[in-house]
């Protein structure tokens, strides 16, 4: 039977060509949003993937999903921490609701996915996991405080629970992607968004399919010895 997978934000940006590409691989992909319920009975009616609609910040609403998704379609044993959001602001203006929204949601979120697919996952023996972190968390980016702690916080995640994971062929993985165009990065002002491209080796922003084809690449039954890595997809932009 194939592998269920779990792409958080799958519905649309990033999160939609990861959940395509997992399909085009094999797995039965089910994806989450947070309130776009457009963009999901679109995304469902094109791809056939099913959408589920919970807070990944809410660590009780992630447990009631992965129970309801774990009863209709099977054990989770691939899952993509996709979901995330900005909130940016310079230190200034940066208030504890936007440090802590960011911190949740992005690197919050990981815990709580992690966290209720974990026993299942040791007890099958088998998992694999990709959280998505960002190139802003390896570099820093200006008036990215909170962002940039959430995902670096990720790329630190991913190392210690890939530890733990490794006995049990748990692996856990995390991709860096550079600058892609989706709504997030369309939200940056011309100007600025002309001035970052400038600096990419490869001259232009990512498309979401080229960071899909890293989780398809990581998340395969036979990537078994690639754990605790963050793959940078970045165009030359930053190399770590
Ligand atoms: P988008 O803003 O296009 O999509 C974000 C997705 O996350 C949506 O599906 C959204 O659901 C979902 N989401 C947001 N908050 C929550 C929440 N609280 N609970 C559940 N789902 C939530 O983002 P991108 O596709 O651009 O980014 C995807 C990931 O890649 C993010 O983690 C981002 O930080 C990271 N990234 C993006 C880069 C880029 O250049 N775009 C660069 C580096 C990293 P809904 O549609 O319902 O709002």
């Amino acid at each position: 039977m194939a592998r269920v997978a779990l792409v958080t934000g799958g519905q649309r940006g990033i999160g939609a060509a990861i959940s395509e590409g997992l399909k085009a691989a094999g797995r039965t992909v089910v994806a989450s949003y947070a309130g776009n319920d457009e963009a999901a009975r679109a995304f469902t009616e094109r791809t056939g993937i099913p959408c589920y609609k919970f807070d990944v910040a809410d660590y009780d609403a992630c447990a009631a999903a992965v129970q309801k998704i774990q009863a209709e379609v099977g054990p989770i044993e691939i899952l993509v921490n996709n979901a995330g959001i900005t909130r940016d602001a310079t230190m200034k203006r940066l208030s504890r609701q936007m440090w802590e929204d960011v911190i949740d949601t992005n690197l919050g979120s990981c815990y709580n996915m992690c966290k209720l697919v974990w026993d299942g996952m040791t007890e099958r023996k088998f998992g694999r996991i990709v959280n998505i972190g960002s190139i802003n968390g390896q570099a820093g980016q200006y008036g990215q405080v909170n962002y940039a702690a959430a995902k670096s916080g990720i790329h630190g995640f991913t190392k210690a629970l890939a530890q733990e994971g490794a006995r049990a062929s748990i692996t856990v993985n995390a991709i860096a992607p550079g600058y892609v165009d989706t709504e997030m990065v369309r939200a940056v002002p011309p100007d600025v968004l002309e001035k970052i491209i400038a600096k990419i080796p490869r001259g232009r922003l990512g498309t979401a399919q080229d960071i899909a084809r890293g989780v398809a690449f990581l998340t395969a039954d036979d990537a078994d010895f690639i754990t605790g890595s963050t793959l940078s997809i970045n165009g030359g932009q930053h190399m770590y």
